[in-house]
């Protein structure tokens, strides 16, 4: 058995055709900078999702970068970061001269709540990029309203977690009545980012990105930036960057697109098989915790994670002791030829990239043990149950030989 975190070639050999004939008409038109599929791409996209921009460009970290300039902040500028994400999110903050407001996130569903933003809010934030992390939604219902409460920006980092989706309640026109609308991730903040990443839920071959909007002025502005501050071809009005999503990868990301609701909904199902089943084995969580839905947005599991317990501990310091059982499962499953991943192995705050520029909010106690304690495991479009029938089996194996057994 192959086992692969992710099947990119799997994937791939399903859609094949459709997939070479956009790639080599690409090629035949040499239209390889804004050929037609970029334009065709966005407006399928911004279908999609229900928004009126999108705005293509390189990748995930320009799509923030370009986002936060787009807000016209100014060095000293307060944002507000989950310290417990993606380099990503924080570091173009700092490359811009902003300051990074590191703040907590929630021990289950992994993301901020509005507690920890309100602990990292001063009269000095402008903004909060939430990032809903391994494809859960952040509370976005809270957030908005937090914001407008306090004049902040939003920019969500969407990165992980297209396709899925939050449920709005929004007071409807006079008489008052109050809606529920399911909004897509991305689309609920002033602006959203997402990464094509390959192995994200809607991958390229390659890089790529995007940013969403429904700001007509924002819009603007952040295709200006994305192209040399240009509005008319060498008039600069702004500095900018040089920021472009390739014809190639939009015509492959057109045919993917088709497919995105199917992925998510096969990534949902093998994580619900992985749950039933290892809740079936550990129903008390004395081994570890089961990724926890919140509330009814969209997870679209861009990550299986599992935070893995110490209930093993002999009386080694509780820091030594998350290590040792996470990465001696680890090590059990990598013995039997199964990947899985430490999404993050080091929290934002003790990067040392930030040290001299962050801003620590509040103590981050759960990002520093998160980073001790998760555990993701294979999770595509393609994993097969066989396959998970024996992941789970050598889960099971190593917690019922451990010698930390109870
Ligand atoms: C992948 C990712 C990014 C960056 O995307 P790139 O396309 O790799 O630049 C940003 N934030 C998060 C949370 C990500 O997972």
């Amino acid at each position: 058995m192959n086992i692969q975190m992710v099947d990119l070639k799997g994937q791939y050999m399903r859609i094949k055709s459709s997939v070479d004939q956009a790639v080599a008409s690409v090629i035949d038109s040499c239209a390889f900078i804004n050929g037609p599929q970029v334009k065709t791409f966005c407006q399928n996209l911004q279908k999609y999702l229900n928004v009126k921009h999108v705005i293509p460009c390189a990748n995930g970290t320009d799509a923030l970068q370009i986002s936060l300039m787009a807000l016209g902040l100014k060095p000293g500028d307060e944002v507000i970061v989950p310290a417990f994400t993606y380099v990503a999110t924080a570091e173009v903050i700092g490359l811009l001269g902003l300051t990074p407001v590191m703040v907590d996130v929630d021990e289950r569903t992994f993301n901020v709540t509005i507690d920890n933003i309100r602990r990292g809010l001063t009269p000095r934030t402008k903004a909060i990029v939430p990032v809903h992390l391994f494809g859960q939604s952040c509370d976005m219902q809270q957030i908005m309203a937090f914001a407008k409460e306090h004049g902040l920006y939003v920019v969500e980092d969407n990165a992980q977690a297209l396709g899925g989706w939050s449920t709005i309640k929004e007071t409807d026109g006079e008489d008052g009545t109050v809606g529920e609308y399911r909004r897509m991730n991305g689309t609920i903040g002033d602006i959203g980012c997402t990464s094509f990443f390959p192995s994200k839920n809607l991958g390229c071959y390659g890089d790529g990105g995007a940013i969403m909007t429904n700001n007509d002025d924002l819009a603007e502005k952040l295709r200006m930036i994305a192209n040399h501050g240009q509005r008319i071809k060498y008039h600069h009005s702004v500095i900018g960057c040089n920021s472009r999503l390739d014809t190639i990868q939009a015509a492959i990301l057109d045919v993917k697109l088709q497919h995105l609701d199917e992925y998510c909904a096969l990534r949902y199902k093998a994580a619900q098989y992985y749950t039933d089943k290892l809740k079936e084995f550990d129903p008390t969580e004395k081994y570890f915790q089961t990724p926890l839905e919140a509330g009814d947005g969209g997870h679209v599991y861009h990550q299986y994670t599992l935070i893995i317990r110490d209930n093993h501990s002999t009386g080694a310091s509780q820091e030594s002791k998350f290590v040792s059982v996470r990465d001696e499962l680890k090590n059990y499953l990598s013995e039997h030829g199964i990947p899985s991943m430490v999404y993050y192995p080091l929290p934002l705050q003790e990067q040392e990239a930030f040290k001299d520029i962050a801003v620590p909010a509040e103590k981050l106690d759960v990002a520093k043990r998160l980073s001790l304690s998760v555990l993701s495991l294979p999770m595509h479009t393609e994993l097969k149950e066989e396959v998970q029938d024996f992941i789970i089996e050598k889960i099971k194996e190593f917690f019922i030989k451990s010698q930390y057994d109870v």
